[in-house]
């Protein structure tokens, strides 16, 4: 990439990353709409057509549109507005971009602010040089991915057609075509609770504890027999046990947690359902009961490799970086929603995913650049060329 050729443009992205890491949307609450409605007058200023949409009080999501002028396909270029919290680890001020040993530290820099501000940029050179030429280019930045979605579920309820989408999380800039989904569940063994010197009249819920690590082990040897080329196996592990409270009292019940990692084509009802199923056999007989509550879940995302947005994502990437092997992205992101709406979706953006949600996050600065000419190719190779109409393409040719 000639990088004289990009530089102000490379000079914008910084800028921008730096004013948005300043704004603090930290999820819970979220707090977006400040974000959407910066963003929005910076889209608005370079032509866009901008609508800000209220998901919930204070939480907006940001919507610009540029039309092509001719026929052509509609492309989404997507991203979420909020962060997790700063953890206690952070050792620099989480919001504002600290520039150190080529690396840009801040709250949200990889997770993912610096992949909207990349999009933002490439989109500024795309319109100051007039090379939107057919279909249209939508931007579609939301609150609140972090937890549930609301942003883009009320996103996608207006947004309308669209046949390609690019979400900007950190894959160190590859073509990302698929994510696990998870699905929680509570799993309480009931027992009957007693004094501690009285054993024998009371049913301790903690001696069935191995009962259930046993059959999530079981689950696991299962799972291990079905393999994704990329995602690898479906995964089941015990993240709390929490039981007692006083040193001489045995106690009536046991609480668990699971953590279910979904592969496409496993849906959260099965996955829950085949736990229960191991449990029911492991507790037959058993003085204790359990039971098993999902509380919370998310699809897993996958787009076909054929897909044009695949293949165009992939050449881009071969041609800029050297690099064009599609790969899996480890985290949850809402490909999953994109996918259910029938929109063919390529996780690429820049940084990596070990920085996400860690104590001074923070990104290669080079990521940021390569982004935003990743984004404007991606962009000019799906919309950048006129559509001939029928007529003179039929003339053309006789
Ligand atoms: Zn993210």
């Amino acid at each position: 990439m000639n990088a004289l050729f990009h530089e102000s443009y490379f000079a914008y992205a910084y800028d921008l990353l730096t004013r948005m890491v300043a704004v603090n949307t930290t999820n819970p609450p979220g707090n977006e709409r400040e974000l959407s409605e910066f963003l929005g007058a910076e889209l608005s200023s370079i032509g866009a057509e901008v609508s800000i949409q209220d998901a919930a009080e204070g939480r907006a999501n940001l919507i610009a549109r540029i039309k092509g002028g001719s026929d052509g396909p509609v492309l989404v270029l997507t991203g979420h507005l909020d962060t997790v919290a700063a953890n206690s680890g952070w050792t620099k001020e989480p919001f504002q971009v600290t520039r150190s040993d080529g690396r840009l530290f801040g709250l949200g820099v990889t997770d993912m602010k610096g992949g909207i501000a990349a999009q933002i940029a490439a989109v500024r050179k795309l319109l100051d040089t007039g090379e939107i030429n057919r279909g249209e280019l939508v931007l579609c930045y939301v609150a609140d991915e972090e937890s549930r979605s609301i942003g883009l579920k009320k996103a996608l309820e207006t947004l309308g057609h669209a046949d390609y989408a690019v979400i900007g999380e950190p894959t160190e800039l590859r073509p990302a075509v698929c994510h696990k989904g998870v699905v929680r569940m509570k799993v309480t063994i009931t027992g009957k609770g007693g004094h501690a010197a009285r054993p024998d009249h009371a049913v301790n819920p903690i001696a069935d504890i191995p009962t259930v690590v046993n059959a999530v082990a079981e689950i696991n040897r299962r799972l291990e027999g079905k393999r994704h080329p990329l995602l690898g196996c479906g995964t089941a592990v015990i993240t709390v046990v929490r039981a007692g409270d006083k040193g001489n009292q045995i106690p009536s019940a046991c609480e668990m947690k699971i953590d279910r990692r979904l592969l496409p084509g496993e849906t959260a009802e099965q996955a829950c359902a085949e736990i229960a199923e191991q449990l029911t056999t492991a507790f037959a007989g058993k003085h204790t009961t359990f039971s098993l509550v999902p509380y919370l879940s998310t699809g897993s995302g996958s787009v076909p490799e054929e897909s044009e947005i695949v293949q165009t994502v992939s050449e881009v990437c071969q041609r800029l970086f050297g690099h064009q092997t599609c790969v899996a992205f480890d985290g949850c992101c809402e490909q999953t929603f994109w996918e259910a709406a029938g929109v063919d979706t390529v996780i690429f953006g820049p940084g990596s995913l070990n920085q996400a949600h860690a104590a001074d996050e923070s990104m290669e600065e080079s990521q940021l650049y390569d982004a935003v000419g990743g984004y404007y190719e991606i962009v000019r190779e799906l919309l950048g060329k006129e559509t001939v109409p029928a007529a003179k393409a039929s003339s053309i040719l006789t």
